[in-house]
């Protein structure tokens, strides 16, 4: 194998690979147009168009794809050969300009909340040139967005990069204040660390509800879990190592700089890591990686659980979200600062991103919500669904210094004076890491650990940006209209950490005591995810995304219907699918276990002997068969009544209140039953055996 660095990125149509192949005012045209959002002229389109087909051509590609983020949460891809044909009836492959820069997938099934009447089914996809285009299984596919014929986003990128201009834009103000005019561009980045499942194959394709729903719907908890912590960061098995080294090749072939890998906590639980990147290349590199990630491990028999909660007992999994600010000069905005200036700059924006999350932890939460993702949030040991910042000790004491007016200056007290005083060196890494936290102070980036596993890492972005953006904006509007600039901004800052004390914690997030404690405090526990979408079009939500030009209500409101729709969806899947394993599969392996018992004590009878165990176990049996009857017959109707129900709303919260309740009646009954029954009557393999399968 050669040096990563020879084949990493080969993939990629990157900035070198087009300075190189196109004409320098094209390149130049186009880098323009990245920067100002400018059109490309037709010819340029063209020109590069030519230029991506020649290359990929000759790597090996004979397709081309317009590849993009629809509301599914999975990327949608439709291929199109560049075989053309002449008028003598002999080949050629052709690209155009236009088919670069405008597609018209019929995607009239993707969801569009309503935002699309039949009539204009029709759904467009534009080109993003912001991310590079790259080959993946002989197909170049062109990053895009996606919009309908009246221009509204119908995926989850085009939010993003919205998001981005917005938070963009009110950084520069106020680096502007801070003299800053070297700074042309704050960009937000984001480290993805994503979390997995593998499982083997021959188990996963027993499992009906692991292929219909990504979770095990049934299943008694095995004798062993997680709590010897022998898996974390453990030796790896060959298998998975060997899995390991093909998904790092395709991935650096693509330009995904995979970086660290490593068992998680639960058994057959995995986590990778990649190298940060601005968020909306990271948003793409993280929807490739889990596409990889899923095929590369059907290749190694095995199969990649991306699901939140795969199984009831162990850890769930997560996308730990690492976020900051950078500049286009190279520097890290959260970095805490070497000199007094640099450090007022830094805690500006600290207090912005503080404020945001306090005042916006609904968006947050429903950011990150979905069927799956209730099943960790609030679960028995993942962050809860409570949003809270943790600081750490060292960034902590500063706050209180700065908020009793001193300046914390190992212990000696001074009046606080932004940019004058002298302030701390601030540690550069907290090493006291609080891994309960939902929204952790990391030394320089937050890290939000609440994203699911199975989601994009599109919402939580677009949210932490715009609510940041509008701190930022009402900073910038204060400051600018100041006298006193210094006094202002030390004035702001005081006032800003005690107006949002309450969201800072750093406590264990895990504790029954916090949920009490943060009630008192005020702040937002929501459960689920109705209960959290039912906050997503309040006023001050809306008010927030029309003014940064992220979303407009009708795109909001066709959003909320989506996010609730496909809660809805997912836990009907689950139910019918409960019902189904159990008529099918379940009761009647126990009902045959039942009888063998009775055969068994009736012989035993005849010799006299006793039958204690064959009486007892078929007793138990035939109680929870009873009771697993009616828990289905139960279900049924409860997905009827959700059926009926008028409205999205309606039905979201029977799923939520019948459906889920009448599931977990199902599986108890079930689960029982599996604890005591022979396991050559048992149709599906263990959860036990599936974890450890590997
Ligand atoms: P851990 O949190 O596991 O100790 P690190 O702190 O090294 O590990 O980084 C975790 C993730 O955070 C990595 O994916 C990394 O790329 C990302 N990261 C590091 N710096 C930044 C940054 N400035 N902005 C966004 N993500 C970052
Ligand atoms: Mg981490």
């Amino acid at each position: 194998m050669n040096k990563i660095s020879d084949y990493f990125g080969s993939m990629v149509f990157s900035d070198a690979v087009m300075k190189q192949r196109l004409p320098a005012p094209v390149y130049d045209e186009l880098c323009q147009s990245v920067r100002t959002g400018k059109r490309l002229s037709a010819a340029a389109a063209q020109t590069i168009a030519t230029a991506m087909k020649d290359w990929a051509l000759e790597k090996g590609a004979t397709h081309y794809t317009h590849w993009f983020q629809p509301m599914t949460g999975v990327t949608a891809e439709k291929h199109d050969s560049f075989l053309s044909q002449k008028t003598d009836g002999t080949v050629l492959e052709e690209f155009s300009g236009r088919e670069l820069i405008h597609g018209e997938p019929d995607a009239s099934s993707l969801p569009s909340g309503g935002l699309r009447a039949t009539f204009e089914a029709r759904g467009y996809t534009a080109w993003d040139p912001t991310s590079y285009a790259f080959i993946k299984d002989g197909v170049l596919c062109v990053p895009t967005a996606f919009c309908s014929y009246g221009g509204e986003a119908l995926d989850k990128k085009t939010p993003l990069l919205r998001s981005m201009e917005a938070l963009n834009r009110q950084a520069l103000r106020v680096l502007a204040l801070f003299g800053r005019d070297d700074i042309r561009e704050v960009r937000a980045t984001c480290g993805a660390e994503q979390e997995y499942f593998l499982i083997d194959k021959a188990c996963y394709y027993r499992r009906k509800d692991l292929i219909y729903t990504g979770r095990t719907l049934f299943g008694v908890r095995p004798p062993k879990g997680q709590e010897l912590d022998d898996h974390y960061f453990g030796a790896i098995r060959p298998r998975v190592a060997a899995f390991m080294r093909e998904l790092d090749e395709e991935l650096w072939k693509c330009g995904v700089s995979a970086k660290t890998e490593h068992n998680e906590t639960a058994p057959a639980q995995h986590e990778l890591a990649p190298l940060f990147n601005t968020v909306n290349i990271a948003a793409d590199h993280n929807q490739i990686m889990m596409e990889f990630m899923r095929r590369i491990a059907e290749k190694h028999d095995m199969v990649c659980l991306l699901h939140e909660k795969p199984f009831e007992g162990v850890n769930g999994s997560g996308k730990h979200n690492n976020w900051s600010l950078a500049s286009d000069t190279g520097e890290n905005l959260l970095e805490p600062g070497d000199t007094p200036a640099r450090n007022a700059q830094f805690l500006t924006f600290l207090c912005a991103v503080l404020q945001a999350v306090n005042e916006y932890q609904e968006l947050l939460r429903i950011s990150v919500a979905s069927a799956g993702n209730d099943h960790r949030l609030g679960g028995d040991e993942a962050p809860p669904a409570i949003v809270s910042v943790y600081l750490g000790d060292e960034l902590g004491r500063v706050l209180e210094a700065i908020e009793a007016g001193d300046v914390y200056d190992h212990g000696e007290k001074e009046q606080f004076r932004v940019g004058v005083s002298v302030l701390p060196r601030f540690p550069k890494d907290s090493t006291d890491r609080n891994r309960t936290s939902p929204f952790a102070f990391t030394g320089n980036k937050f890290e939000f650990r609440m994203p699911g596993s199975e989601a994009s890492v599109s919402e939580p972005n677009t949210v932490l940006n715009t609510i940041v953006a509008e701190e930022l904006c009402r900073f910038a509007d204060r400051l600018e209209a100041a006298q006193d600039v210094d006094g202002e901004l030390r004035a702001l800052i005081r006032e800003t950490v005690i107006a949002n004390r309450r969201i800072l914690f750093n406590g264990n997030g895990y504790d029954d005591s916090w949920v009490r404690e943060a009630r008192q405090r005020g702040l937002a526990d929501l459960r689920t995810t109705p209960d959290a979408l039912a906050h997503y079009l309040e006023d001050k939500n809306v008010a927030l995304f029309e003014k940064h030009r992220v979303l407009t209500r009708r795109e909001m409101q066709a959003r909320h219907d989506i996010v609730l729709g496909e809660y809805c969806k997912r836990i009907r899947i689950e139910a019918q699918t409960m019902i189904t394993m159990c008529g099918k599969d379940i009761l009647p392996a126990v009902s045959r276990f039942a009888a063998s018992l009775s055969d068994q004590a009736n012989k035993k009878q005849r010799l006299g002997l006793n039958t204690v165990y064959e009486t007892d176990t078929a007793g138990l049996i035939a109680d929870r068969t009873n009771q697993a009857y009616r828990s289905a017959s139960a279900l049924r109707d409860a997905v009827a009544a959700g059926d009926a129900a008028a409205t999205v709303t309606e039905r979201a919260a029977l799923m939520r209140d019948e459906v889920l309740v009448r599931m977990r009646e199902l599986r108890t009954a079930v689960d029982d039953m599996e604890a005591v029954t022979d396991r050559a009557f048992w149709p599906y393999p263990s959860c036990g055996e599936i974890l450890f399968s590997v």
